[in-house]
């Protein structure tokens, strides 16, 4: 089996109703297979976040909230590689984004960490949660510095040029999948296989 630890994290005014965190690792599961997420911690932290108060262009360590919540993630669950934060709010600062993904240097390797607003709860926007993890699943090492390009943009664009992808700029909706498709390529779902966050 192959799996990561991962950490869920609420803060204040996150919404979780109709068991949106379940929905969430369940549908990631899905979707990643043979991937297993493995739910390692899961805690309420005493943040409050507002609606456009986070950038995700600026970054974390510049934002002092930000950047103490994802500390306290790291000191409370040392033994998961991705860390999850809902917060309230349904934007980041930038137009338009509901989550982001985030890798972080830790000792030789990294660590993911993963944000989502409230917007992001909705059923439209379901697929923003694996979407953010392959942010994450497709980050690499390249010539030592980190890329998280996408496997089949040769001008090494996060973002994938069809508009089913998971991985595309806007993520598609359950509105907006073609069911007979996987929503990953075969490049994808191999460049996240050989991710070194993942254990045996
Ligand atoms: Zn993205």
């Amino acid at each position: 089996m192959t799996y990561i630890n991962i950490s869920i994290f609420t803060t204040q005014h996150a919404h979780t109703r109709n068991n949106r965190l379940a929905r969430d690792v369940m549908l990631t599961n899905s979707i990643w297979r043979p991937i297993t997420f493995q739910l390692d911690e899961m805690k309420q932290l005493p943040f409050i976040f507002y609606d456009r108060e986070i950038s995700y262009t600026l970054p974390f360590a510049q934002q002092p909230k930000v950047h103490t919540m994802l500390q306290s993630c790291l000191e409370l669950a040392p033994n998961s590689e991705i860390y999850v934060c809902y917060v309230g709010g349904n934007y980041f600062i930038e137009p338009h984004v509901i989550g982001c993904a985030y890798s972080q240097r830790y000792y030789d390797t990294w660590k993911g960490f993963i944000i989502l607003t409230n917007a992001a709860a909705s059923y439209a926007n379901m697929y923003t949660f694996p979407h953010e993890i392959g942010h994450i699943l497709l980050t690499r090492n390249e010539n030592t510095r980190l890329t998280n390009a996408d496997p089949d943009c040769p001008l090494g664009s996060p973002h994938h040029p069809d508009p089913f992808n998971l991985m595309h700029g806007i993520v598609p909706g359950p509105y907006h999948t073609r069911s007979k498709f996987p929503l990953l390529t075969s490049n994808q779902l191999q460049v996240a296989l050989n991710s070194p966050l993942l254990r045996k």
